[in-house]
């Protein structure tokens, strides 16, 4: 054999087993962890069963429902809309593996963008994974992106003309749930996405949905609810009661002319009283330092600490950072709060959840602590 053949020979051996292994890394993205519902749940329905189309795609995803023995009105919360805002995802697995319900029925879709969990935002050397110490173990939970994987819906338009308002918006965030509501049952895949979710809510008559979020520090809608017309009485109360716990949170109202969010659209095109929750995440921002697991985590940032001193920051922040307890409790505790500001608003729409931890649980404790 001569040498160039051999060199050939090699050279292919090697792309062969980079292949391999880059092939490996791909298919682990797609992958996703093991959730476990609480005890006290009830039934599991699949987003597919309101959209048939979805049915064995990477659009298709989870809807656990903890049905109260008493009768009264029903909620439905969204985590991991944008699947990096890890805080909202959290705060929507941490309720299905506790609540129940003893009034009403609570609807819970952890992964809402089920397909925006398996890749991560390019450029953005994001954290893939993290993990939580729990009872049962070190567990590791996604760290996706804030729009469907490019696998699942490509190419991106240069424009993307959101379709029942013509607005037009920057050509990825056709990728984007929170910019395609309320959806076609014939559009793209994020379209049929947020149509499941609208007929979910329309044909299930559910009265709340509450979409956790989070947002970088120097967004100005941060730490705050933000909510639709019909539902401003509601998220007023919960907002006051959070406010006497000492747990700082602005009330924002949906604007009218922002479309293909959920509590713009989900408020207009159903009956339910549409809110979005946003919490810090230092991860998500754009004058952070290194990125990784522990910022993620821990929401604690040396660059932050020097910029709030310019007041160049939406939040309160120091050397504590904002922790994924802190956000968490904040989301959790904000369903319990809205959830109670409805029953006593429309004592017809009541809905108890028990066995939740508080705000002050999670402050005094870890969050694995409220994990399987
Ligand atoms: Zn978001």
């Amino acid at each position: 054999m001569k040498k160039h053949h051999i060199t050939g020979v090699l050279a292919l051996l090697a792309a062969v087993a980079i292949s391999a292994y880059a092939n490996d890394i791909f298919m682990l993205e797609r992958e996703l962890e093991p959730l476990y519902p609480s005890q006290y749940l009830s039934e599991v329905k699949m987003l597919s069963d309101y959209l048939p189309t979805l049915k064995d795609t990477p659009g298709d995803t989870e809807i656990y429902i903890y049905r109260g023995e008493k009768t009264g009105g029903s909620c439905l919360v969204l985590g991991a809309t944008h699947a990096n805002e890890i805080g909202g995802y959290m705060g929507a697995v941490v309720l299905m593996e506790n609540a129940k319900a003893t009034q009403g029925t609570l609807y819970i879709i952890p992964r809402a963008n089920r397909s925006g969990l398996t890749s991560t935002d390019p450029g953005d050397a994001a954290p893939s994974r993290i993990h939580v110490s729990t009872p049962s173990g070190v567990r590791w939970f996604k760290y996706g992106s804030r729009a469907t994987n490019p696998m699942d819906q490509w190419p991106d338009p240069d424009v993307y003309i959101h379709a029942s308002s013509r607005q037009n918006l920057s050509g990825s965030e056709v990728r984007n749930l929170n910019r395609a509501y309320p959806g076609r049952p014939d559009g793209n895949f994020t379209e049929r996405v947020a149509y499941a979710i609208a007929e979910l809510i329309r044909q299930e008559r559910i009265d709340m949905t509450i979409d956790l979020h989070e947002a970088s520090p120097e967004y100005p809608n941060n730490n705050s609810t933000v909510a639709h017309e019909n539902a401003m009485q509601i998220a007023a109360l919960g907002m006051i009661n959070m406010q006497m716990q000492g747990i700082d949170i602005k009330l924002e109202p949906s604007p009218a002319n922002l479309h293909g969010l959920s509590h713009r659209e989900l408020g207009d095109y159903t009956n339910t009283f549409a809110l979005l929750m946003e919490t810090p995440n230092a991860a998500q921002g754009r004058t952070r330092g290194a990125t990784n697991e522990r910022l993620a985590v821990t929401g604690q940032d040396k660059c932050y600490e020097i910029l709030v001193k310019y007041d160049l920051l939406y939040v309160p922040y120091d050397e504590n950072g904002h922790p994924l307890e802190e956000r968490v409790g904040r989301h959790v505790q904000g369903v319990r709060e809205y959830v109670a500001a409805m029953s006593q608003f429309y004592p017809e729409k009541t809905v108890v959840i028990e066995n939740i931890p508080t705000y002050d649980d999670f402050m005094n404790g870890a969050l694995g602590d409220y994990l399987h």
